[in-house]
């Protein structure tokens, strides 16, 4: 298991192109890079030199591009069995209407949406993925140890964030009351979580988030005892921020102020803290993240499938914000993959108002992989392609009718079609080879999917 082993020897990727993303973004037309067990041992320009010792694998990378593994900074796994409904709704509506569904879920259910999003998202070049699970029916079993099983059977460098919820209905929240926990459940079970799973150490393939959902299913108490325990324990931060109007709308009626003073007030700006989507941030809010160093998780298809709208990370990267790219969960995001976020990001830029300082190619590739990493607090691992990193690398194939054409590979990635992956490194160990998933059954994931999915539906209507 690549948790705990590391692998033995070295594996040779050349005749490439490669894009480090590194800090000078330094990019080779033919290049080469080699893995000495779960670490880049080296990179550069031409052939690997023809003397090393205990080679036990050679990659031919003619026609493709090599890039850093992709970092997912937001996610909801089991959303993957209520996709494709609320099909018209905005956030809050979308909300409303899938609550209910969601308060049945079961341990088996979460696994089975835990091991699709995983293995779709691995499939198109990610190698480190996160989790946001904030709902906990009381007898479902162990949520979150289900999704931290899955990303261990697939081989995918993870951040379990444990979410909570305790504002209900009647407390003046959105979730209805029953889908909620009690405030010290809440924070037992995440410190718990945290005891039993979180590994610090270089290379660790789990770490522990202490994510209360947002601020208008979370209590303010609970928000700053997360705080608190985040701190206390070293564990990052994360939740949802800015993702719509009618959650501004609902800070300055309950707060007396927008989102992200409330953070702010809470304790909830800092280095340890990323928030999902940021899409409605005024200068000073901007400028509020860029001196704290909090980070943004911009999810583009989920922002445009529920009309939040359009997230102004142009401005946020020039005030020296950390950003990511977040796929969301699969009921606002449907596709469930990341590298097409790179493209989306890119488009849903140029439409915003300041065009002439959208995003580039580059930086979309940037935001997918070391902006990713700094935002769930692994730059120093992974993210970019430099010696002595974690060998999490993907080997994209350019050379077939979608991108052949296309002379830039950065642009042919961004721009093109979902480029399939013939390789994909964790730690140096094979995840994805030829398109398909190495350590996991494809057709298995998606009948297990598919049950779980309507066994959803039908408790969901039994209980309607
Ligand atoms: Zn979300």
């Amino acid at each position: 298991m690549a948790d705990t082993g590391i692998p033995t020897g070295r594996t040779v990727v050349e005749k490439c192109a490669i894009a480090t993303v590194d800090a000078e973004d330094t990019e080779y037309a033919t290049g080469h890079l080699v893995v000495n067990g779960n670490r880049i041992e080296s990179l550069g320009p031409g052939d690997a030199p023809g003397d090393l010792e205990n080679v036990t694998r050679r990659v031919d990378g003619t026609g493709h591009l090599l890039t850093p593994g992709l970092v997912n900074t937001h996610h909801h796994f089991s959303q993957w069995l209520t996709r494709g409904l609320a099909q018209d709704s905005s956030l809050f509506d979308w909300l409303v209407a899938l609550y209910p569904t969601w308060a049945r879920i079961d341990e088996e259910m979460v696994h089975a949406a835990a091991r699709a999003s995983l293995g779709m998202m691995a499939r198109g070049g990610v190698t480190t993925a996160m989790d946001h699970h904030y709902v906990f029916p009381r007898g479902a079993g162990d949520l979150l140890g289900a999704g931290i099983r899955a990303a261990a059977e697939l081989g995918v460098r993870f951040t379990a964030a444990r979410g909570s919820m305790d504002l209900g209905e009647s407390d003046g929240g959105l979730p209805p009351d029953f889908a909620v926990e009690t405030l010290q459940g809440a924070l037992a079970a995440t410190e718990k979580a945290i005891d039993a799973y979180h590994d610090a150490s270089f290379g660790s393939m789990l770490h522990i988030a202490v994510a209360p959902c947002s601020p208008f299913s979370v209590s303010t108490e609970l928000m700053r005892q997360s705080a608190e325990l985040a701190r206390r324990k070293g564990v990052r931060l994360h939740t949802h921020g800015s993702e719509t109007a009618e959650e501004e709308t609902f800070c300055h009626e309950r707060f007396g102020m927008g989102p992200t003073d409330y953070f702010a007030s809470v304790g909830w700006l800092g280095e340890d803290v990323w928030m999902a989507h940021c899409v409605h941030m005024t200068d000073e809010d901007i400028a509020a993240f860029a001196r704290t160093g909090t980070g943004a998780a911009h999810c583009p298809s989920s922002n445009a499938r529920l009309a939040a709208g359009i997230a102004r990370v142009p401005d946020m990267l020039a005030a020296g914000v950390p950003v990511g790219l977040g796929v969301d969960g699969t009921a606002s995001n449907e596709s469930g993959e990341l590298h097409t976020e790179l493209r989306n990001a890119l488009l849903v830029s140029r439409l915003g108002p300041h065009k002439q300082d959208a995003l580039t190619v580059r930086q979309a590739l940037r935001l997918g992989t070391y902006g990713g990493a700094r935002v769930l607090g692994r730059a120093q691992e992974t993210g970019s392609l430099e010696a002595g990193k974690l060998a999490d690398v993907v080997l994209w194939k350019l050379d077939g009718i979608g991108h052949s054409s296309i002379a830039d590979p950065v642009a042919a990635l961004v721009l093109g079609a979902a480029a399939p992956v013939t390789l994909s490194l964790v730690g140096g160990v094979p995840v994805v080879e030829d398109g398909r998933l190495v350590r996991a059954d494809e057709d298995e994931i998606a009948r297990g999917a598919r049950d779980e999915a309507r066994r959803l539906a039908r408790l969901a209507a039994g209980a309607g």
